[in-house]
């Protein structure tokens, strides 16, 4: 502390020289205003008070005290009664000395007074938007001297205000810079990411110290609803733990803002109709002042934001100006990021469907190079991505007796109409490895807004199955045709002997009799069969849970099988656990599997033995037909469970059938959670083996 030479006969003129000598190169409103009250202590010997208001309100008053060698303190004033003494000393705006007991009394200036108060109001014009504060000078029981020439005193004033001015301008100056930087940011920012949690996450904070505000929440409005939807991320730790909050459209000041399309500066939220109070309440947040603007995008008002609760004073018009600066670039941000969300989203739709897909799916850009291709096409056609992707259609798509791009030409001028089964579409084989598959391939163009190609979808769906089902459908046909007709001849002849005479012939009679009645059961069989698959493969056929025992069905079955067997010369030998496990299941079912089993083996077996084994091993039942019948070739097997499939080794040697047996065991089987195998050598004979899982209990 600088040491002075008290004189009592200091005049404000010396006082005058000596602070614009020790303030003029201070800056700071702070240093400033310490610095007058200070320097007055130190150069009068008195106590003195410098106190300037709320820049943009008129809530408090800072105030430093000084007394004679001391450190100078500040304080803060905001209660009403110290308020109200400084306003009362202020009230005319004049220079005055006033008697301590024309104070106030039990307050801060009271107190520093023996006699007599120097009362030095501190005051500015206004300068354009800036708004300078209102200050007050004290001088307690200051000297004769000093109070002598009051005109030298407010030349003093001026001095001082002018000080003060220049350091207020200063830090408003360095303000607006800052607000300028972190504004310039923000709007940075916003450009910087499409994820509106990112976006939030990165201003945030940025605004709460711009605006020196507590905390800081955006609210969106539901387009489908109206209602306000806060952001829990933005708001703080104690939002995310809590049910979102929302308002109903119009409730709240967050409502009323949405309504009116207009700010709102509310320093008191709990005085205003309008605050709703629930949210403090869920929160435990406690709201005391708030800012809220619209967020609007061509007109539309899309959601609002509110600065909340300001660290120092109230709310101010400069305050609302920041935010709306920051709520046009913030709404803009907002409706990109909902742009680019639901575009993102469009496109995992198309491309999980386009991945999806069973039919192979692939897009040519305007090259004829490949620009995406799906799983499915990969595996038509046994080939890698990096064999299709980036490819020329031609190497790829490579078609017997046609030409892909002749296809393409026509798919590029295709015109949509309203019947979706009118794109093109083309019948072909195309050349996978050395072979070719049939498919049939449809294609679509892809315009952009003024109709110039974009590129073309290609959608290639595998005739392989189609056309073998076709194929097996007209073998069964042609075999059903041949199996029904030959009984039905063989019983339309008998008929027909009988009906002609030689009734009297008895023995005669019964013969064909006898043949009528075979072929009859066969063709009875027959369409049986056919019944039951077709029960089988219907969606209704529920089978029904209830315990089989097997030892039961291979009694009814083994006794007619050896005896069909014996006729031919087959020799039909059984191992067959005598206590077998019940299994869940529909005997009529089980019936039906093992027995078209065991009359395979014995139908495709010309000589030698049939082997029947059944035995309960851990949590399966295993049973095992072996022949040494055929057998089926070996680039059959693959075929073998398929509807209607027959081998060439039982077509050739004229042996009757269907080709729905298998089939039917198959699906039966798995339908009672077994499995099926077969294992076979064409002319040696052919192996099944089926097991069925045991119920635990
Ligand atoms: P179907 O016997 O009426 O023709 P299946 O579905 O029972 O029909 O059998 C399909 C085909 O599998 C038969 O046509 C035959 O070629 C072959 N097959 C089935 N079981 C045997 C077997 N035990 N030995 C040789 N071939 C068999």
């Amino acid at each position: 502390m600088a040491t002075v030479a008290i004189d009592m006969n200091t005049s404000a003129f010396d006082l005058w020289v000596y602070l614009s000598q020790n303030l003029s190169g201070t800056l700071d409103t702070h240093g400033v205003c310490g610095g007058i009250s200070q320097h007055i202590s130190d150069f009068t010997n008195c106590k003195s008070m410098t106190a300037l208001n709320e820049i943009n309100g008129n809530s408090y008053f800072d105030a430093w005290l000084s007394a004679p060698n001391q450190k100078t303190s500040q304080h803060r004033w905001t209660s009403e009664d110290d308020l109200e003494v400084i306003h009362n000393l202020l009230e005319d705006y004049d220079i005055k000395i006033i008697q301590k007991h024309e104070i106030e009394p039990n307050n801060a200036i009271y107190d520093m007074v023996e006699e007599t108060l120097l009362v030095v109001p501190l005051q500015w014009p206004k300068h354009g938007n800036m708004i300078i504060p209102q200050g007050i000078l004290v001088v307690a029981d200051a000297h004769e001297t000093l109070l002598a020439d009051l005109d030298m005193v407010s030349d003093l004033a001026t001095m001082l205000t002018t000080l003060i001015e220049r350091a207020v301008l200063s830090f408003q100056r360095d303000r607006q810079a800052i607000e300028f930087a972190i504004t310039s940011d923000i709007s940075q920012r916003l450009n910087s990411s499409l994820q509106l949690q990112d976006i939030f996450a990165q201003i945030s904070d940025n605004i709460k110290r711009m605006l020196d505000v507590e905390s800081l929440s955006l609210g969106l409005i539901n387009q489908n609803n109206g209602r306000i939807e806060f952001i829990p991320q933005l708001m703080g730790t104690i939002f995310l733990e809590i049910p979102r909050i929302e308002l109903e459209p119009g409730t709240g000041i967050a409502g009323w803002v949405a309504d009116h399309r207009q700010p709102a500066i509310i320093n008191d939220v709990y005085n205003d109709p309008r605050f709703s109070k629930n949210s403090d309440k869920t929160s435990g947040f406690h709201t005391r002042s708030m800012i809220c603007v619209p967020l609007l995008q061509e007109g539309k008002v899309i959601g609002v934001m509110q600065a909340i609760n300001k660290r120092n004073g109230d709310f101010g018009n400069h305050d609302k100006a920041l935010l709306e600066a920051i709520s046009g670039p913030l709404s803009a941000a907002i409706v990109n990021a909902n742009l680019h969300e639901n575009v993102v989203s469009e496109k995992r739709r198309i491309e999980a469907m386009f991945q999806s897909m069973s039919e192979g799916l692939l897009t040519i850009g305007p090259d004829h190079s490949i620009t995406q291709a799906n799983d499915s096409l990969m595996t038509l056609l046994t080939l890698r991505n990096d064999q299709v992707i980036g490819n020329n259609v031609t190497e790829v798509m490579r078609l017997k007796d046609q030409d892909i791009l002749l296809f393409m030409a026509e798919v590029s001028t295709y015109r949509p109409t309203d019947k979706l089964a009118d794109y093109p579409q083309l019948l072909c084989d195309v050349q996978v490895g050395n072979v070719y598959k049939p498919v049939m391939i449809s294609g679509a163009p892809v315009r952009e807004d003024d109709g110039a190609l974009n590129e073309i979808v290609l959608v290639i769906s595998d005739l392989t199955d189609i056309r073998e089902v076709e194929r097996m459908r007209d073998n069964f046909f042609h075999t059903i045709i041949h199996e029904l007709r030959t009984p039905l001849a063989t019983i339309l002849l008998y008929a027909r002997m009988l009906l002609k005479g030689n009734l009297n012939d008895e023995e005669k009679t019964h013969r064909f009799l006898k043949n009528i009645e075979t072929e009859s059961d066969r063709l009875q069989a027959m369409v049986r069969q056919m019944l039951q698959h077709a029960k089988l493969e219907s969606s209704e056929f529920k089978r029904s849970e209830l315990p089989v025992n097997l030892n039961g069905v291979f009694d009814e079955i083994m006794p007619a099988m050896r005896d069909r067997a014996r006729e031919k010369g087959v020799t039909v030998v059984d191992e067959i656990q005598e206590d077998l496990p019940e299994i869940l299941g529909d005997r009529e079912t089980i019936y039906m599997i093992i027995k078209n089993l065991i009359d395979n083996a014995v139908k495709y077996t010309l000589e030698g033995k049939i082997q029947v084994n059944a035995k309960a091993k851990r949590t399966k039942v295993h049973i095992e037909i072996a022949d040494d019948g055929i057998g089926i070739p070996e680039q059959a097997m693959p075929q073998l469970f398929g509807r209607f499939f027959r081998a060439k080794t039982a077509v050739e040697k004229g042996i009757a059938g269907t080709g729905l047996g298998l089939n039917m065991v198959k699906e039966g089987v798995e339908k009672h959670g077994g499995k099926i195998q077969a294992k076979s050598v064409e002319g040696k004979g052919t192996t099944f083996f089926v097991e069925f899982p045991i119920p635990s209990d």
